[in-house]
């Protein structure tokens, strides 16, 4: 599973479970672009840790301009865009008859809209290089939706549609896109939730523990190396169970 010579994309890379996958594909020698929102000492992390390049590049996934001038400078500064990990997201929980307007445009528009930008401003120069890997974080919570997050299971369940899509799309260009799908991880996102709801749901995950942002890494390095040239349009769930179908 070696990513030797390959670039890789990862949004949202700076921390939690981005920061694992940008970990981990380089430690199999991809170089690394971590695009975010802000600085952070990642980048010199990863190239200290691994010897790989890496370059950090401010981006709202959510503003197309954005997406396409960040992958612009990812192939001005690093010469390709190899792979996509559409990584970057957030949460606004409600219950729905108190959701707010505000809280469902956020959401949709950087989990949902924010991936198709990203993909729509690698497309072209994956096509051109005849090849290419698009991975993006789904969630379980999109297969089988979740109290209290309307705007993010629909989210997450578009990411779904628009990956198997990408897919079709694509799979003649030797352009490969998949989903990973998390159940419950352990980082700042699922801090936030109450012992309450964490004891209710890691009653109902059958290794009855949370996964760690190495557990979706590994799942994510597997789908964008050649050892996965025949898998599109998949969602592999990294969940201890939760969702089985
Ligand atoms: P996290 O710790 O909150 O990290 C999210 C990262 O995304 C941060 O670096 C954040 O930057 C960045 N980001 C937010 N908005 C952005 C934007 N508009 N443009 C670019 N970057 C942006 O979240 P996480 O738990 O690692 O989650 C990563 C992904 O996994 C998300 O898509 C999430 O929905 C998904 N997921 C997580 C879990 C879980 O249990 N944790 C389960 C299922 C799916 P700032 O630091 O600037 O805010």
């Amino acid at each position: 599973m070696s990513l030797k010579g390959k670039v890789a994309v990862v949004t949202g890379g700076a921390r939690g479970i981005g920061k694992a996958i940008a970990m981990e594909l380089a430690s199999r020698g991809a170089d690394i672009a971590i695009l975010d929102m802000a600085s952070s000492d990642t980048p010199k992390e990863i190239s200290s840790k691994y010897g790989v390049r890496t370059i950090e590049v401010m981006c709202n996934v959510a503003d197309e301009a954005s997406a396409e001038k960040s992958i612009d400078e990812v192939i001005e500064k690093l010469g390709s865009v190899d792979i996509l990990i559409n990584n970057a997201g957030i949460t606004r929980d409600n219950l729905m008859l108190r959701m707010k307007h505000e809280e469902w445009d956020a959401v949709i528009s950087i989990n949902l809209t924010g991936v198709y930008n990203m993909c729509k401003a690698v497309v072209r120069p994956m096509m051109k290089a005849k090849s290419g890997k698009i991975v993006n974080i789904a969630s379980v919570v999109g297969q089988m939706g979740n109290a209290g997050q309307a705007n993010y299971s629909a989210a997450k369940a578009g990411v779904i549609g628009l990956t198997k899509t990408i897919a079709r799309e694509f799979a003649k260009k030797n352009i490969q896109a998949n989903a990973v799908a998390p159940g419950f991880i352990d980082t700042d996102m699922t801090k936030k939730l109450s012992q309450e709801v964490v004891n209710y749901f890691v009653s109902n995950i059958p290794t009855g523990t949370f996964g760690t942002p190495e557990d979706v890494a590994k799942a994510v390095a597997f789908l964008s190396s050649a050892d996965a040239n025949y898998i599109t349009g998949q969602v592999i769930n990294v969940d201890g169970g939760l969702v089985m179908s």
